[in-house]
């Protein structure tokens, strides 16, 4: 039984700290500050007429925003005199960023570049790009940017699910090498060192796509918001009474139930799981995040990885990653890199594991497995 979703086939790895520097660089602006690409305009809320109706707006009056976009459902919700206009520049920038980043869409930037094996990248692609790289080298190949010829065999990318002949998979293992990418981050420039490789930031894009979200809300001037893209959230500011957001994270087994609740200002709460695009044959199920290693479906054990940070393109990267890692290598890999993010991990055995600094604002009706630093 295939899923209902549509693939949406993005590619990319995140540098985790020339992302950052770079998303800063870049934030978007309602006042006249700088914009991102030139389909999202500065804009001033002190036109004629608009500063009574700001005016009349409360800081907690609600404002909601919903789309489908990426192959998901998103709901954006900002409170208060900027929310409007910050939720309308928030949809056409999610528009332009899946026009650039859609694998699923002929005309992208990443199909042109897929199709040619080369390309010019703008910032946007660039950037995911270099910051994909450096997440491919930081969690030793689980995260792979040119994961998309895995996908394409499995039927992932058009719906035509099967499961591969082991030489066919061989074959497209080949593809994966990341090291064979020539990227120049200066000229924007790419040329993949073999024919057929193919990127896809699916994994990361979502996460880059909210925090370029919570830039447009800063620039907007707004206080508090909330965004989902499709189980992704990014959290802005506290809500409007000035309590932190209670983020509930979808209990992978039981539709409807809470793994556990995550108390959360500003920061991204991203979760990756088999059981949000997959399909069945013989009786297995055969899930979207793929194990470079071999091209399967990672199954080390893991049902869901929820990583939290401020850095929502990291989260999302970290949440593909960690996933595919299984339990031991993800615990050891946030022990090394504890200050950046924290995580909870739900294993096939219904086992609860969190990392330490989680434990003052999560709550669960299942026993927590804390783990600590070393
Ligand atoms: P996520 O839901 O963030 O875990 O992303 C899953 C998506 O990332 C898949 O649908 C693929 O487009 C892509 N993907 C699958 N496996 C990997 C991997 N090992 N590394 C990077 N991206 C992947
Ligand atoms: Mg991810």
């Amino acid at each position: 039984m295939a899923d209902m979703k549509r693939h949406f086939g993005l590619s990319s790895r995140m540098a985790i700290i020339a992302l950052v520097l770079c998303m800063t660089s870049q934030a978007v602006g309602c006042r006249g500050t700088e914009s991102v690409g030139q389909d999202v305009r500065a804009a001033s809320t002190e036109e004629p007429g608009t500063g009574t109706a700001l005016a009349e707006i409360a800081a907690d009056e609600r404002f909601d925003t919903e789309l489908f976009a990426m192959d998901t459902f998103m709901t954006l919700s900002a409170f208060g005199p900027h929310a409007q206009e910050a939720l309308a520049k928030a949809e056409e920038e999610i528009l332009r960023l899946e026009a650039i980043l859609s694998t699923g869409m002929d005309d992208s930037e990443v199909s042109r570049i897929n199709e040619n094996g080369e390309g010019t990248m703008s910032e946007v692609t660039a950037s995911l790009m270099e910051a994909s790289i450096k997440l491919w080298e930081v969690t030793g190949g689980a995260f792979n940017p040119a994961i998309l010829p895995v996908m394409r065999l499995w039927g992932f990318t058009d719906g035509n699910y099967h499961v591969p002949e082991k030489g066919e998979l061989d074959e497209v293992l080949t593809l994966l090498d990341v090291s064979r990418i020539e990227f120049d981050r200066e000229a924007g420039s790419v040329r993949f060192g073999r024919e057929g490789m193919a990127i896809d930031f699916g994994g990361i894009a979502k996460g880059y796509t909210s925090a370029r979200v919570m830039d447009i809300f800063a620039g907007c001037g707004v206080k508090s918001a909330m965004v989902n893209l499709g189980g992704n959230v990014q959290t802005y500011g506290t809500k409007p009474d000035g309590k932190k957001w209670k983020i509930a994270v979808q209990d992978p087994r039981k539709e409807g139930n809470y793994l556990c609740v995550i108390e959360s200002a500003g920061e991204a709460i991203i979760t990756s799981g088999g059981y949000e695009r997959y399909f069945e044959e013989d009786g297995v199920t055969y899930h979207h995040i793929i194990d470079p290693a071999d091209g399967y479906p990672a199954f080390n054990g893991l049902v869901s990885v929820t990583i939290v940070s401020s850095d929502g393109t990291m989260a999302d990267g970290l949440s593909t990653s960690l996933f595919v890692m299984g339990k031991d290598k993800a615990i050891e890999y946030w022990r090394e890199h504890s200050d950046e993010f924290d995580m909870v991990l739900y294993t096939d055995k219904g086992e609860l594991v969190v990392s330490e600094g989680l434990k003052e604002r999560i709550t669960s009706d299942y026993l927590i497995n804390y783990v600590g630093r070393p």
